[in-house]
């Protein structure tokens, strides 16, 4: 479904993305890996068009959207959740779904609030209460169902578990998973192996923007190696 093929991205002179290679499939949740500046968060941006590659291109459904403006790759079905929350802290969580809501798009879930609320009890509890009387975890999970609104077909999460308690991290973990049963298909970036597990099929580990490992999670088992020189387990 994407297809990310010999991607270089730069901050000005600094060489950030080396040479990226990898695809997910449609369904499939795939982790990218990589400890603190790896280049998971400009991978994300990468793909949206937020940092333009200066090499190789990004394909999503078949289509070459590399260089296309954002808000067209936006459009196209796939939704970004930013490691910063990004919710409008005066506005009601009820507000906040309302500005997120898209015309529904062929071929994927039409999110409504309470589906939403029954993904996420906790916002349903807080409907009517303003974002900044939210935790960061609501937070968090108030952003990501507000991208929902938008009924993407491929959804992007940047370090969805950064931050958060452990008891949401759990719930965190369930939300992807449900997420992946509505049909929707996942890339999130994470710097701990253990949420990985709970919800990837597959996985890129990236170090110093060059790729070091693709595979399935049960591959990366087989060698424990990889794991140590690149993940906090
Ligand atoms: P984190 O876990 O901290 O979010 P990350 O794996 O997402 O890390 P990136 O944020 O993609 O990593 O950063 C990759 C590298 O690019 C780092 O060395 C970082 O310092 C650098 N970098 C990130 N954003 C910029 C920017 N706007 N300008 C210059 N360098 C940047």
């Amino acid at each position: 479904m994407l297809e990310v093929s010999s991607v270089n991205s730069f901050y000005g002179k600094a060489h950030v993305l080396n040479d990226l290679n990898f695809s997910v499939a449609r369904g499939q949740v795939v982790a990218l890996l990589g400890r603190n500046g790896a280049g998971k968060t400009t991978t994300m941006k990468s793909i949206m068009q937020l940092v333009r590659p200066r090499s190789g291109s990004i394909t999503y459904q078949g289509q070459d959207i590399t260089r296309w403006p954002a808000f067209r790759v936006a459009r196209a079905g796939l939704g970004y959740v930013p490691e910063e929350r990004r919710i409008f802290t005066q506005l009601t969580v009820l507000e906040n779904l309302e500005v997120g809501r898209q015309a529904p798009r062929e071929g994927c879930v039409t999110w409504s609030e309470d589906m939403l609320f029954d993904l996420f009890p906790n916002l349903a509890e807080r409907r009517h209460n303003r974002g900044k009387a939210l935790s960061g975890g609501e937070q968090q999970m108030l952003t990501i169902a507000r991208t929902l609104m938008g009924n993407p077909a491929f959804i992007l999460l940047d370090e969805p578990s950064e931050g958060i308690a452990p008891v949401i991290v759990e719930q965190m973990a369930r939300v992807i998973l449900q997420i992946k049963n509505e049909g929707l298909t996942v890339l999130l970036s994470e710097q701990n192996l253990h949420f990985a597990q709970a919800v990837a099929d597959g996985v890129v580990i990236i170090e110093h923007g060059t790729q070091k490992f693709t595979g399935t999670l049960a591959a990366l088992q087989q060698q424990p190696e990889i794991r140590d020189a690149y993940l906090s387990v």
